[in-house]
């Protein structure tokens, strides 16, 4: 099937800030970086990452208007996150798992709680289960699993503070335009001792490094910060996080990061592509060869790449200290970033 970029998609970005310092540490050594279109849906429009040098924080800085980015997202992007999410059982209990060291009952919220598949995992015990989650349908459905959920921005939730004795928040806070002062909102509804649970993609790692615009995990232009454990580190300890677990698990986009690769081969050659986000069934063969290429060289680049702390992604553990005092917070830097001509 032959990729047709549909033009009304086609949104171009707002024009680029000059902005010259570092949205989170305020550093100003910071550089142009790496540079990729929207490689799931085939669109391309190039979007541009600069990265800090201080704290190695990486971030868009023309992204598309956050009124403009629900075109990025669209139903298709929604469908695979809801069905691999479904489909996960067995991750979703390993991290609760992952949970159930530090907290054992209480309120749960997951932020990006998608069709409320991790929440499920927690139905029938003693914990009260809540979401957020932008997208209605997904939200629906996660409430029909037994959640509380709020739907719309993070922000905008309605809790008062010390709420919660469990947040988790799978794949989400790359997608924010203000990551930091969502961390500052999770701080703020954490019972004290509360725990803060993240996953997200690893900017430094050996995966990110080999692919570069081509890894998966940069996601253009959906995920707006890309961070280290260098500068997750820095920036929950900024807001008054202990941090009790900080690794880089033996995770890998390895094979989609390579299709990427593929792609573009192909469209070089003259030949239509489909894009990932279609969802096209493997053929047989290359089945085959992805299981083969799965126990073999995946395997054990990513159990290295793990164990040197430079895994595909980043799990860290969170806690807000008993007294419940938060260092200053200062939103300025990132106010700017916001800010940018339009
Ligand atoms: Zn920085």
């Amino acid at each position: 099937m032959k990729n047709t970029l549909n033009t009304s998609e086609f949104i171009p970005a707002p024009k680029s800030s000059e902005l010259k310092s570092c949205p989170f540490c305020g550093s100003n050594d910071v550089a142009a970086w790496w540079s990729a279109p929207d490689r799931f849906h085939l669109r391309e429009q190039v979007y541009r990452l600069r990265r800090c040098s201080s704290c190695s924080l990486v971030w868009q800085y023309d992204p598309p208007l956050p009124e403009a980015m629900t075109a990025h997202y669209g139903r298709n992007y929604h469908k695979t996150i809801s069905k691999n999410g479904d489909a996960s059982l067995e991750r979703w209990k390993q991290r609760q798992a992952r949970v159930l060291p530090h907290r054992s009952s209480g309120a749960l919220l997951d932020l990006g709680c998608s069709s409320g598949a991790f929440l499920e995992v927690f139905k029938g015990g003693p914990w009260d289960l809540y979401g957020i989650e932008i997208d209605p349908i997904q939200a629906e459905t996660a409430r029909a699993k037994g959640a509380n959920v709020f739907t719309g921005d993070a922000l905008d939730a309605p809790f008062a503070p010390e709420s919660f004795d469990v947040i988790t928040c799978f794949h989400v806070l790359e997608h924010h335009y203000q990551p930091r002062e969502l961390m500052q909102k999770v701080w703020e509804w954490l019972k004290p001792g509360g725990v803060f649970f993240l996953v997200l993609p690893n900017i430094d790692s050996w995966e990110a490094c080999l692919f570069r615009s081509y890894w998966f995990g940069l996601e253009m232009p959906r995920h707006l910060f890309h961070f280290s454990p260098k500068s997750l580190q820095q920036v929950s300890s900024s807001i008054g996080f202990d941090v009790a677990r900080l690794m880089t698990p033996a995770d890998s986009y390895m094979e989609h990061s390579i299709r990427y690769i593929f792609d573009d081969l192909v469209q070089g050659l003259g030949f239509s592509r489909v894009s990932l986000s279609e969802g096209q069934q493997a053929s047989l063969p290359l089945k085959v060869i992805r299981k083969a290429f799965r126990l073999s060289f995946e395997l054990v680049f990513r159990h290295a790449a793990s164990l040197a702390g430079r895994g595909a992604s980043i799990e860290a553990v969170f806690k807000k200290t008993l007294s419940g005092q938060a260092s200053d917070f200062s939103g300025s830097n990132l106010q700017v970033h916001l800010n940018r001509e339009k």
